[in-house]
């Protein structure tokens, strides 16, 4: 045993305390390990690993090694580190389908979150600029935006992000190797550099956070050729002077939403129903509040092909399928948006045994992030039932690294995430949709509240405000203990981020009406809601 210097396990600011845990690893023999795991033969392989699991630390070139270096694998590797760990992470980016790259900091920093919500921004500004009038700014002439502009800038920033990732990494003393990792067994990692270098990492245990990358639709002459993804907006140089966005869900809404704000043509066509999963009547809300807009939707349709015409337009054809008609029209660009696929391709996880969920590829996880091959853990966007969203992928691998480093057993806890959708008009929820607590409680189990309320800074710029609704499902009787909370106006995300903690803490009703509210917000709103569904009253808010 040696002593060594452990900081507490919490968020802040740290200071250390002395406690005892077995000696670190050390890398004493570590390239005749790396030489024996290499195993070329079954036999040695195995071998090896009888001698790894007798010796356990010491014996390793890392406690952790990292495969994934996007939200969840820096966080668990700057956790594991900050623990005393000797951590590792790989991340590399393999160039989407039409060639786009990035940098350090995975789907988040680089073609997600980040990029989305400041193009997202772009477009709100433009509807305030709209609104400055009314509120007497003088602004003469067209209000046009300059879609270079903004990706230079969003573009600035997401690099200043994977540098700020790299730096962080290297004070934070995680070793950082952008190559491709790829399982060898439960202690063996083989990276591989871009110029086709191997090298080969050992490691107590192996975390895969490896995340997902978007689909393209099978079977759909052009699709690929001619259409790009949420891999490639975010990184293009020049606008897209009309698009056509696919489908509609999540990353199709809000592409769509942006692009309509910065004054695009858009549409959307949706095979289905929008925003499968969320609360419908929301959904509805969002959907039409776009449409109010000038975003367009072809609903309940599919396209058959896209051709790229002498012009240079691209020729989309689709099938509408209430009426089985075929339609074209033709467009600028094509973004898909159909759902993405999980990374585990390069991984070799079959020659391991490590379980994959068979309809959807991703790996089937414990509680405890564990996979079914021991020493082998997973989370985020890559495992099976885990929401694909930032916030939950840091939280999990911070506890993993917590738990693998011996210092705790908190699980991750999935229940009553909270999540916006960045629309045009956000839409915050957390908990569950009234369609769900309807199936769990029955009808007449749940009340739900509900109110039409005004942002009190639409009301000056003259806008529409009909879709600016919140709902509290309750369930009924007692305390009426909160089941789901659903929001959309202004700031959504803002909004629904403190009454989250509300969920954890077990909110009821009564605790809402005990609430004072802040005024003049949007948020109040949530706190004054009274009018039940059951009532059939009128739940439009009027007055102060
Ligand atoms: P990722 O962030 O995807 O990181 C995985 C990393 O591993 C990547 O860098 C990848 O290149 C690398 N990698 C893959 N295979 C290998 C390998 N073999 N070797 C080495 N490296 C490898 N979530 C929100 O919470 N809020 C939002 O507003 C939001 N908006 C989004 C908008 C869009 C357009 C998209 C696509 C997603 C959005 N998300 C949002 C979801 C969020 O980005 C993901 O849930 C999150 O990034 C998942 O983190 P992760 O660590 O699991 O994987
Ligand atoms: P989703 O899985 O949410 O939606 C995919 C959409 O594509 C659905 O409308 C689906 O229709 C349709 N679709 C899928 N396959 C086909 C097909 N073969 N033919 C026709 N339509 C098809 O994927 P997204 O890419 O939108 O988002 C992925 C995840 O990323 C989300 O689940 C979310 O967690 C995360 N994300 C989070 C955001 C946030 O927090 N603000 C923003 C963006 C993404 P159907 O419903 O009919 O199956």
């Amino acid at each position: 045993m040696a002593l060594s210097l452990i900081p507490p396990l919490t968020d802040g600011p740290i200071s250390y305390q002395a406690i005892y845990q077995p000696a670190q690893t050390g890398s004493f023999h570590n390239n005749n390990m790396a030489a024996l795991c290499r195993g070329r033969h079954r036999w040695k392989r195995t071998n090896c690993l009888h001698v790894l699991t007798r010796n356990l630390s010491g014996i390793y070139d890392y406690d952790l090694v990292v495969i994934g270096g996007g939200s969840g694998g820096l966080a668990c590797s700057k956790e594991a580190a900050r623990l005393g760990q000797k951590a590792a992470v790989l991340d590399y980016v393999e160039p989407s389908v039409k060639g786009t790259k990035w940098g350090l900091g995975g789907t988040c920093v680089n073609v997600g979150c980040i990029p989305k919500k400041l193009m997202h921004q772009a477009a709100l500004l433009g509807t305030a600029v709209k609104d400055a009038r009314k509120y007497g700014w003088q602004i003469s002439g067209p209000i046009c935006h300059d879609w270079a502009t903004m990706a230079e800038a969003i573009q600035n920033h997401v690099r200043s992000l994977n540098w700020g990732h790299r730096v962080q990494l290297q004070d934070k003393k995680v070793k950082y190797l952008n190559v491709k990792g790829s399982l060898v067994d439960e202690h063996t990692v083989r990276g591989l550099t871009k110029a086709g270098k191997e090298m080969i990492l050992t490691a107590k245990n192996i975390v895969i956070a490896t995340g997902g990358r978007p689909n393209y639709p099978i079977g759909i002459p052009g699709a690929k050729e001619h259409g790009i993804t949420s891999d490639d907006i975010f990184w293009l140089k020049k606008e897209m002077v009309l698009s056509s966005t696919r489908r509609g869900s999540d990353v199709a809404l809000e592409c769509a939403g942006f692009l309509t704000g910065i004054g695009l043509d858009t549409t959307v066509m949706v095979r289905s129903i929008a925003l499968r999963g969320f609360d419908q009547q929301m959904a509805g809300l969002i959907t039409d509040y776009m449409a109010t807009y000038g975003t367009k939707f072809l609903w309940k349709s599919v396209p058959k092909s896209v051709d790229k015409l002498s012009s240079g337009a691209l020729q989309v054809t689709w099938t509408d399928t209430r009426t089985g008609d075929e339609h074209k029209d033709t467009y600028d660009s094509v973004l898909w948006a159909v759902g993405r696929a999980p990374e585990t391709k390069a991984l070799g996880l079959d020659q391991l045994g490590v379980r994959l969920k068979k309809e959807t590829g991703k790996i089937l996880l414990g509680s405890d992030e564990s996979t079914s091959v021991p020493n082998i853990f997973a989370f985020g966007d890559i495992g099976e039932g885990r929401p694909e969203l930032t916030p939950t992928a840091v939280k999990a691998g911070k506890l993993l690294a917590r738990r693998l480093a011996g210092l705790s057993a908190e699980l991750m806890n999935y229940d009553n995430v909270p999540t916006t959708v960045f629309t045009p008009l956000e839409y915050a929820c957390v908990g569950l949709s009234e369609e769900d607590a309807e199936e769990r409680h029955g009808k007449d189990g749940i009340e739900v509240y509900h109110a039409f309320y005004k942002p009190l800074e639409f009301i000056v710029a003259e806008r529409d405000a009909s879709q600016c609704y919140l709902k509290v499902v309750c369930a009924r009787g007692g305390e009426q203990k909160i089941l789901g909370l659903h929001f959309t106006g202004p700031n959504a995300g803002e909004v629904a981020q403190g009454f989250a903690m509300g969920f954890q803490c077990g909110a009821t009703y009564s605790h809402l009406l005990q609430t004072v509210g802040i005024h003049p917000t949007c948020a109040e709103e949530v706190v004054k809601v009274n009018i039940t569904k059951r009532s059939g009253l009128d739940p439009a808010v009027t007055g102060c």
